[in-house]
């Protein structure tokens, strides 16, 4: 069996690293890595310039129509660059839901907009005490004429302080289900009453609180029938976990081949001792399956088949073995492994202390491994359902 993603896949390679080269320079890397909120406006807007936010969409709606073979390969390349993309990945899982699940409005309005890089959506679903649970959503949405009033806080709303709208799951019934009486709105960020303010991760990214207070909605912001939310939020997720990390998986593995083979300052080599040959190998397995069953995901997409647990399972084992293969890189280094990027001394220009730090979310945004592994049990093996 081939696994290779074929030439328009190849070609793509080749156009963004061109692009990334003349204009993504080590000091917008930096900038980007320092400030971690996920998403810069001058370069998105660079990147939008050349087609690439839309390029996955259909031509018909204004986009680049390049199967999802091509667009993983722009994600691919774009992320073990270090390029600030999860506005870019917010916004595609945004503009595919709008264009499914939308109104003329939505594809008239917000559709283009977020294809020119003029606008942004930040994701709006979890909450203090609703994270995995998401349908026990508490943030309620309560009629205000023909329109609406939004009161609650949301959590965890990563790039809410550069969006202009946060796709935003609320509540607007109490019914005998949690997951019946959601409502998803388009919540302007620059809205009366809403609070975005900083939370400052352990793995350097940026991501928000944001507290609502009589904040004032249109019924055309609303996407998706009152009360029935839940089948929209499901949408976007499907779109976010069929993902992973091979990609900066595959990029931590070519940093810890490159410190093996480096002559240190007593002349020897890492790669001399037999427990860095093994972890390099260790490493490069859980890089290759986390690989291979992201290219089975981006498959079941391309031929539009159901994705099933196939998705739980590649951001699943995905998660937990970069985690694993983190933990593993620290403890064998040893204490050196935790000094950062720029620091003296730092092993494998800081990658190892990064990930080390880095990791642990992996197996938690856009859906824990607890979660995802019993969404595998039940959908792939039939096992009763146990949430
Ligand atoms: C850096 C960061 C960025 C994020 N960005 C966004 C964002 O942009 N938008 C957004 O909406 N959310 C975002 N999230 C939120 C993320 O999706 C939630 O943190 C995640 O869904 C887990 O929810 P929780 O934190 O409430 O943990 P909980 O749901 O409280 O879980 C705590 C622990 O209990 C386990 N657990 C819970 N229920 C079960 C069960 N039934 N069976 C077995 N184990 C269970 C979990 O696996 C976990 O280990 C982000 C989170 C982080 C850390």
């Amino acid at each position: 069996m081939d696994f290779r993603l074929g030439p328009k896949a190849d070609e793509v390679r080749r156009e963004i690293r061109t692009w990334l080269a003349a204009n993504f320079s080590e000091e917008d890397r930096r900038r980007a890595h320092e400030d971690g909120g996920g998403h810069d406006w001058d370069l998105y807007r660079k990147l939008a310039a050349e087609g690439w936010v839309s390029a996955g969409w259909p031509v018909e709606m204004g986009g680049g129509g390049r199967d999802p073979y091509e667009i993983l390969t722009l994600y691919w390349e774009l992320c073990k660059a270090g390029f600030p993309w999860i506005g870019l990945l917010n916004n595609g899982f945004i503009g595919h839901t709008l264009m499914a699940m939308g109104t003329d409005h939505h594809r008239e309005h917000f559709v283009p907009r977020i294809a020119s890089g003029e606008i942004a959506f930040a994701l709006g679903y979890s909450e203090p005490g609703s994270g995995s649970d998401v349908a026990s959503c508490r943030t309620m949405a309560t009629r205000d004429g023909d329109d609406w009033r939004i009161n609650g806080q949301k959590m965890w709303t990563t790039t809410g302080h550069t969006a202009q709208y946060i796709f935003m799951l609320t509540r607007t019934a109490t019914l005998d289900r949690p997951h019946k009486g959601l409502t998803v709105f388009l919540v302007p960020t620059d809205a009366e009453g809403v609070d975005v303010q900083p939370v400052h991760t352990m793995g350097g990214e940026r991501s928000n609180a944001v507290y609502l207070s009589n904040v004032p909605v249109s019924d055309s912001a609303r996407v998706g029938e009152v009360d029935k939310g839940w089948s929209v939020v499901r949408f976007a997720l499907g779109l976010e976990q069929a993902m992973g990390y091979a990609d900066l998986q595959e990029r931590f593995l070519e940093d810890a081949r490159r410190w093996a083979l480096a002559e240190q300052a007593d002349g020897g080599l890492p790669f001399d001792d037999p427990r860095v040959r093994e972890q390099l190998g260790q490493t490069a397995i859980h890089t290759e399956v986390a690989r291979l069953l992201r290219h089975r995901s981006t498959w079941l997409s391309a031929e539009s088949r159901p994705l099933g647990g196939k998705g739980a399972m590649t951001k699943s084992f995905s998660g937990s073995s970069y985690l694993e293969d983190a933990q593993a890189w620290t403890q064998l280094v040893g204490s050196a492994g935790l000094l950062a990027e720029g620091e003296d001394g730092a092993v494998a220009g800081g990658a190892f202390e990064e990930a080390f730090r880095q990791t642990p979310v992996n197996t938690i945004y856009g859906g824990t491994v607890e979660i995802l592994r019993s969404l595998v049990a039940e959908v792939e093996l039939q096992l009763p359902k146990s949430r």
